[in-house]
């Protein structure tokens, strides 16, 4: 079925995507996930292919595409299903060099956006702490001015990137004491002195690097500061819905490609005489994922579409988010049933599927946050503005 949103430069777009992670990702699946480990190496060629920096404009070595050809590029990595490897491109691109572009000033954008998009610099997002994660006008890493330098204590956790990475969008209090307007975003070197990383054991994405980073009297230039100090956390607000948009664009190939993985193993699997693909029971509950997911497809391009106008679409993301990672879990699921004993072996791609599925509905904000949020939107009728560009009202810090 075509879809009215893609042009048929994103469609070639999709095929050179689709080739490029055919020759150069699937074939190092099995060893990426076994080593816990992806090498740098592969960013680069993704850098040079222009993939890292679709959507920013030509001055930072980005291709300055429209965002239908980030959600063809984000289709395509949810389509191998290798979440451990399209959580460090997605964290990269998406969530912490956005922050650099929107809100950095010229120097930071070229010490870190420029090698990032070209693949040399690997980055990470800093916001979860041990102890406040769903919270996060709860965190308490300080960063303490002392001249013209930034003195940051305290401890982040679950970051993606964090153990081989380069540097991190660090969300950091620089005013302790006023909760969601103390926060500010400072870019940070990973290799700095006082920093120690530890990489923690998932149950999924194994690929993918997750690390325990402590900071202790980490000295930060204070030019390293993102946009306006103390407006951290509204930034974050306000990425956070390209962050649940990213995760909610590549559930969707993800949850299809099970789902056609598993329709073809009930045309191979034989019992009692029978194709599984025979089976009534089989055949409903399969039309009824197919089903869903469509709708969920729908869902996310409607939102896309609403986004790529520069629209604020705080409800509609994390609808998008609940929905589609819930449904991914769903589907895996059901289908693994499918496989019976096979499913459960690590040789068949679905086992993998289903452990990398299940952190969907926790990483980048759990659903029941989701379900916070939209609550706020149609219940309390908290009606969320751009901030980038402007400072929020008292009435907006209230609502917060
Ligand atoms: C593999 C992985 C990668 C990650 N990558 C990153 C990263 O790169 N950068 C980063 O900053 N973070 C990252 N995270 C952190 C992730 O965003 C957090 O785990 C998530 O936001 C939840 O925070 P928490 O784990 O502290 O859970 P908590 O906030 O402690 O929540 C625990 C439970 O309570 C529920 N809960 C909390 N508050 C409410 C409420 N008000 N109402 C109802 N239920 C509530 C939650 O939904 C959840 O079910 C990653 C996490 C994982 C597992």
């Amino acid at each position: 079925m075509k879809y009215i949103y893609f042009k048929e430069e994103h469609e070639l777009f999709r095929q050179s995507v689709r080739q490029f992670f055919e020759k150069e990702v699937v074939p190092h699946i099995n060893t990426w996930e076994a080593e816990r480990r992806i090498p740098k190496s592969i960013m680069q060629k993704m850098g040079e292919q222009g993939y890292l920096g679709l959507n920013f404009p030509e001055q930072y070595g980005g291709i300055g595409a429209d965002f239908w050809y980030s959600v063809v590029f984000l289709e395509e990595l949810g389509r191998i299903n290798l979440a451990g490897f399209s959580t460090m491109v997605s964290v990269h691109q998406y969530m912490a060099i956005n922050h650099i572009f929107r809100a950095g000033s010229e120097d930071l954008k070229q010490r870190y956006l420029v090698p990032a998009i070209q693949g040399q610099k690997v980055a990470a997002l800093g916001i979860t702490e041990p102890v406040a994660g769903s919270d996060v006008a709860n965190i308490s890493t300080k960063a303490e001015k002392q001249g013209d330098f930034y003195i940051i204590n305290g401890a982040k956790t679950f970051i993606s990137n964090g153990t081989y990475g380069d540097f991190i969008t660090l969300a950091c209090k620089t005013n302790p004491s006023a909760g969601a307007g103390g926060i500010s975003l400072i870019v940070v070197d990973l290799q700095s002195e006082g920093i120690t990383r530890t990489k923690l054991n998932k149950m999924g994405w194994h690929s993918s690097d997750t690390a325990e980073i402590s900071f202790d009297n980490v000295k930060v230039p204070t030019q390293n500061l993102i946009g306006k100090e103390n407006m951290g956390f509204y930034y974050l607000m306000e990425s956070l819905q390209l962050e649940r948009l990213v995760a909610a664009i590549m559930a969707v190939p993800s949850a299809q490609a099970i789902l056609d993985m598993t329709i073809q193993y009930l045309h191979e699997r034989e019992t009692f005489g029978k194709k599984l693909a025979r089976y009534q029971v089989i055949r409903h509950t399969l039309s009824d994922l197919a089903t869903e997911i469509e709708a969920a497809r729908n869902l996310v391009y409607n939102t896309c579409w609403a986004f790529s106008q520069g629209e604020v679409v705080v409800k509609e993301c994390s609808m998008a988010k609940l929905y589609a990672s819930e449904l991914a879990n769903k589907v895996v699921d059901k289908c693994l049933q499918y496989f019976g004993g096979y499913g459960y072996m690590e040789d068949y791609p679905i086992c993998r599927a289903y452990r990398d599925a299940r952190v969907g509905t926790i990483a980048g904000g759990t659903s029941e946050i989701m379900r916070e949020i939209i609550s706020k939107v149609i219940i309390d009728r908290v009606d969320f503005k751009p901030v980038y560009d402007s400072l929020p009202s008292k009435q907006d810090l209230a609502r917060v």
